[in-house]
Order: C-alpha cells, then sequence, then structure tokens
C-alpha cells in the first residue's frame, strides 16, 4: 500500500531542488525561490490528475478535514455523521471545530450503510462525511442522492483512498469537498501531508486563507495581505511538498500493481469455505491497497487471527481489537477525555452518541479481517503469502 516503499532518486531531486534555493516556506520569497514552487506545482498535478477545480495542500490530512469543515462553515451545534469504522482523525476534526460526531454504522462496504445514515438525520445534521476506508469507496450515489433530499454538505474523507474512482470520478472529488491524507503510510505521502480538493471557488478560497492565519494571499507580500476572518496555520513547507510531486507521478505504477496483487490473493482466498468479500460498489474504481474479507463467525475470525499471529505472519489487521480505527476500543472519545473545555451540552451529547451499542457495525467488523497488499515483496515473497493465507483460512474455518 504505501507510497513509501518506492522512493528513490525521484524525491531526492526534488527535494535538493528545495534545499539549493534554502526557502522552505511555500508563500513570498519570490525572489530568492529561482522559480521553485513546489507546493503550487503539487497543486496543480492533484487537480489534473484527479480532476478537481481546486486543491489546498496543508500540513495533514486531519489538518485538511478541519479546514475543509471551517471552509464550509460546519461548527458549533451542528452533527456531522460519520461511521464508526475509521481512523480517529475523523472525529478529532469534527470536534476541532465545535460539531458533534454523529456515529453511524457501516455494513459490508466498511463505509456508511446508507439506511443507517437516514435513521441518524435530525434537524441538527449538517453534513455527511463518508469515509472511504481501507483504498475502496462509499456508496456515493445514495449518499448523495440522502444529501440533496436534506439539503446537507458532503465532505468526502478520501484520506485512505488516494487514486479510487467511484463511476468514473476520483473519491475526494465528488462531494462538496474532499481530503486526501500524505502522511507517511498512505498511498501516496509527503512524509506528512494533506489537501482539501474542491470544485467550488468560495470553499477554496475559505480553505486557502484558513490554512494560513487568514492571510488572503493578495498582497504584493505577506506584509500587505488582508486578513478577511481568523485562520490557523495548517500549512506544508516546500520540503514536503517536494517529495508528494515526486510521488504523484508514481501512483499509476502503485495502483497497476496493487490491482493485480490484489486480484492474485482474492483469487486464492475464493477458494476458502464461507470466506466472503467487502461490498466495493464500484469494483472497478477499488485501489486495492488492501483486501478486507469476512468470515461466517466472529470465533473463525479469532481463530484465523490468532493463526498468523503464531505463524509471525505480518500485515494482519482485526479492527475490531485495534483502539484506532474502531468505535468499540475509542475509550477517550466514549469518556470524552478533552484537555480544554467544551460547551457542556456538546460533551453530553457526544457522550451519548458514542456510548449507544452499535449491533450492526460489531457483527460486521467482528468478522473482518483486512491486509494490506504491499509494495515491496518481490513476485515470489506475495505467491508465498497468498498461499499461506488461504492455507490458514482454510483452518480457521474447518
Ligand atoms: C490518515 C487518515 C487521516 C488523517 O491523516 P493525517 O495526515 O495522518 O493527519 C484521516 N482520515 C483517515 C481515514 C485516515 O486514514
Amino acid at each position: 500500500m504505501p507510497g513509501y516503499e518506492w522512493f528513490g532518486a525521484e524525491e531526492r531531486k526534488e527535494v535538493n531542488d528545495v534545499l539549493e534555493t534554502g526557502i522552505l516556506m511555500r508563500y513570498g520569497f519570490d525572489a530568492q525561490r529561482k522559480g521553485m514552487w513546489k507546493s503550487k506545482e503539487l497543486e496543480k498535478e492533484i487537480c489534473s490528475y484527479f480532476g478537481c477545480e481546486y486543491a489546498q495542500l496543508v500540513s495533514s490530512g486531519t489538518a485538511a478535514l478541519t479546514t475543509a469543515m471551517a471552509a464550509l462553515g460546519i461548527g458549533y451545534g451542528d452533527e456531522v455523521i460519520m461511521p464508526t469504522f475509521t481512523f480517529v482523525a475523523s472525529f478529532e476534526a469534527v470536534l476541532s471545530v465545535g460539531a458533534i460526531p454523529v456515529l453511524t454504522d457501516v455494513d459490508e462496504s466498511l463505509t456508511l450503510d446508507p439506511k443507517a445514515v437516514e435513521r441518524n438525520i435530525t434537524p441538527r445534521t449538517k453534513m455527511i462525511m463518508p469515509v472511504h476506508m481501507c483504498g475502496s469507496m462509499s456508496y456515493m450515489d445514495e449518499l448523495k442522492a440522502i444529501c440533496q433530499k436534506h439539503n446537507l454538505i458532503l465532505l468526502e474523507d478520501a484520506c485512505q483512498s488516494i487514486g479510487g474512482t467511484y463511476k468514473g470520478k476520483h473519491l475526494g472529488t465528488i462531494g462538496d469537498a474532499g481530503t486526501f491524507s500524505f502522511d507517511f503510510v498512505k498511498i501516496m505521502t509527503c512524509g506528512e501531508g494533506g489537501v482539501v480538493m474542491t470544485n467550488n471557488k468560495d470553499v477554496f478560497i475559505k480553505s486557502d486563507g484558513y490554512s494560513d492565519h487568514g492571510h488572503d494571499h493578495l498582497g504584493v507580500d505577506r506584509g500587505a495581505d488582508l486578513h478577511p476572518f481568523i485562520g490557523y496555520n495548517f500549512r506544508i513547507s516546500e520540503l514536503h511538498a517536494a517529495v508528494g510531486l515526486a510521488q504523484i507521478k508514481r501512483l499509476d505504477k502503485v495502483l497497476e500493481v496493487q490491482r493485480s496483487r490484489h486480484k492474485q490473493l482474492k483469487n486464492a482466498l475464493s477458494d476458502v469455505n464461507g470466506l466472503s468479500f467487502r461490498i466495493v460498489p464500484d469494483e472497478s474504481g477499488d485501489t486495492c491497497s488492501f483486501l478486507s474479507f469476512f468470515f461466517e463467525t466472529e470465533a473463525q475470525t479469532q481463530k484465523f487471527v490468532a493463526l498468523c499471529s503464531e505463524a509471525k505472519l505480518p500485515g494482519i489487521f482485526y479492527w475490531y481489537n485495534n483502539n484506532w480505527h474502531y468505535i468499540r476500543k475509542w475509550d477517550h472519545l466514549k469518556n470524552a477525555v478533552l484537555l480544554n473545555k467544551f460547551p457542556p451540552e456538546t460533551i453530553e451529547k457526544v457522550k451519548q452518541i458514542v456510548n449507544a451499542p452499535f449491533p450492526q457495525s460489531d457483527a460486521v467488523m467482528s468478522r473482518c479481517v483486512s491486509t494490506p497488499i504491499n509494495l515491496g515483496w518481490t513476485d515470489e515473497q506475495f505467491a508465498e503469502r497468498c498461499a499461506k493465507l488461504k492455507e490458514l483460512a482454510a483452518e480457521a474455518v474447518k
């Protein structure tokens, strides 16, 4: 999966371009930077590769979500519908703007179940935030229809699905805005970084200003900029953007290898009795950075995970037991352990939502295992891995 597995001369060249000028900041210093604008260049590449009008690079995927929410006007009292299975950054960002994360069931797509979304809509619902988890996508047509029907904003957390598509459109470019993360373990990396993508000029201009202290970037230098609103600092550095410029050029090849290995592993596991695979709303758009599959029972799944651990097989993700990705172990959220003061009614509402039982999500996640499709393995190592996974899965269902 991760871009860091392919890292080399191209990345070094781009970073050295920046080191040679010594201008590590993305704004200003026009004369000294000798024409090097790595962040601007990467934003242009992102627009053209993924097919969006505007892209604003920021310092992380979490910062991208926060920036997008601020630009979309999400805040105090607003409810944001998001899945029970995601990375903690999704609810961190919602809380960071003062809104309420309304945790909502997933189905075997490992993403928001549109029926559960409908059930959770209240007069305070302002936005739906699907998370395209583990390289594949949410039911975008259904979610878009719900947004239209109830007049809601749609923000795609596509941090884990860079390069994936849904009915021909890139994930992250379908909603009112979308985000990628370029952290070290994502499909494409900048070391750290993220981007807000949108086709809405107003959302872009606000994202551009918000991520740099509210600067309007219209002055002749930073000192001459006006500040139409209060912002924050979520800037990316030129060094990080430089890495991304090399990485985006590798993306086609990354996706090609992931897809062929994914097919190989899926074929191998298809023979195992009772094993089923994640629902993918548009198979042709899967980035194939993970293969996710289900056993018929939780007991079989636990057995498989134990067998893999005994065999010292790396890369077996049983999200149900993992404290980063699934609501079951988010104790800090359930107890609303916040360092700074929040409105008491926000805290009470959050606690009430996240401490409710989620039997539908549990039934899905307790039987699910995901395994990353790495690029670093040789073909031989990968074939061996496929055979081993098949053997252990067959033993688990015996
Ligand atoms: C990685 C990730 C993020 C946050 O990205 P960072 O760049 O690590 O801040 C947000 N959402 C999801 C689903 C992610 O996987």
